[in-house]
């Protein structure tokens, strides 16, 4: 068996170490003669290893008791929805920065729940830079502030946090989660999709502050209402168990990698080198302003697009998959998450250095 490098954007590599452990426990986890997947979320067995996953994560992150955390289903998509329908409050409007595709979509559905106001946007310059603080147009009124930190497709990421005053600050950080420190305490609202940086497709972690809950709009269904899976430790209803479990053995890989800190190192090394052979090189090219280029989505495209399906071919040859840009973009993207080890990065980089000297 050989495992290839996968630069997936989404459902995307996991640790071997993670897959390993889960599939050395799958049939029999801890002497217990039965799979995690077929116990009980209401177990002992269960309960700790969730109890264990969201102490982890709150470790890693530096997660304070002011927040509650909780693992979800639906994907960050469902959140587009949950959030204007838990944190309007009372008002009708919400701000949100425009930096994308997943920026829209999370417009599109508010848009649905309030007057949304968009006080920012890289529309202007084609989706290359995010717009500064200065040039957001904040309204002091506004329930919240909603931003994609990190742009999957379009691989356009902030280098800086919003600052909203008292408006609380929301994030999707689906992709870019755990890939750095960050100041949780700067944010009311924090969520993302597992599978770009957490684990498995099926889960959804959110992280609020405890004071916003409580306010759900009237004639919200149970399932959208924060309050009820925070009161219910994310058990209300059947959560998404082996997801939640691999989930928690990725947090403890990353605490054995050093934790968030070290992660940065090597995740910020791994796009350096990456952004850096493509700018040496007349052959690939990437648009996005230099300060804020992804560290996680790395999209280049060819001199010559005719070469796009010769390019994909022989990398799947050379092991390298799921390079193919977004259907939405087309050209090449190479997603280099945790998981994605330096020594992927490397191949890359040697495979596209070997694939210009043929066909430049
Ligand atoms: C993948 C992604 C989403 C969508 O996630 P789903 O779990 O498929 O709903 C939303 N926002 C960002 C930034 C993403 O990368």
């Amino acid at each position: 068996m050989t495992r290839k490098y996968n630069f997936s954007a989404g459902p995307a590599g996991l640790p071997d170490e993670v897959l390993l452990q889960a599939q050395e426990e799958l049939l029999d986890w801890h002497g217990k003669g039965l799979s995690i997947m077929e116990m009980s979320h209401r177990s002992k067995e269960f309960v700790s290893v969730a109890e264990t996953a969201e102490q982890d994560l709150r470790d890693l992150m530096g997660i304070s008791s002011d927040y509650k955390v909780l693992f979800l289903q639906g994907g960050a998509t469902t959140q587009f929805s949950m959030i204007p329908m838990n944190l309007l409050r009372g008002k009708n409007s919400a701000d949100y920065i425009n930096t994308g595709i997943w920026s829209k979509k999370a417009i599109k559905e508010a848009s649905r729940f309030c007057d949304v106001n968009v006080v920012g946007s890289s529309e202007e310059n084609g989706f290359t830079a995010v717009p500064t603080q200065d040039a957001l147009q904040l309204n002091a009124d506004a329930a919240y502030l909603h931003y994609t930190p990190n742009e999957t497709i379009g691989g356009l990421e902030f280098d800086y946090v919003p600052q909203s005053g008292d408006v609380p600050l929301v994030a999707d950080l689906s992709s870019t989660i755990l890939s750095r420190p960050l100041d949780v305490d700067q944010f009311g609202l924090i969520y993302a999709g597992a599978q770009k940086n957490i684990g498995p497709a099926g889960l959804t972690v959110v992280i609020v502050r405890a004071d916003l809950l409580g306010n759900v709009v009237a004639g919200a269904p149970t399932m959208f209402d924060y309050k009820v899976h925070a009161d219910a430790d994310s058990m209300s209803n059947t959560p998404p168990t082996f997801g939640w479990y691999l989930a928690g053995l990725v947090f403890k890989w990353l605490k054995d990698q050093g934790g968030v800190k070290a992660m940065a190192e090597i995740n910020q090394r791994k796009a350096d080198k990456l952004y850096s052979a493509i700018d040496t090189s007349d052959f690939y090219a990437n648009p996005m302003a230099v300060a804020n280029r992804s560290w996680m989505n790395v999209p280049f495209t060819l001199a010559d697009d005719a070469l796009d399906k010769l390019f994909l071919e022989q990398a799947e040859e050379a092991g390298l998959l799921n390079l193919k840009g977004h259907r939405s973009v087309g050209g090449m993207r190479a997603s280099i998450y945790n998981a994605v080890p330096e020594a992927a990065v490397d191949a890359l980089i040697d495979f596209m250095q070997q694939f210009e000297k043929q066909h430049a």
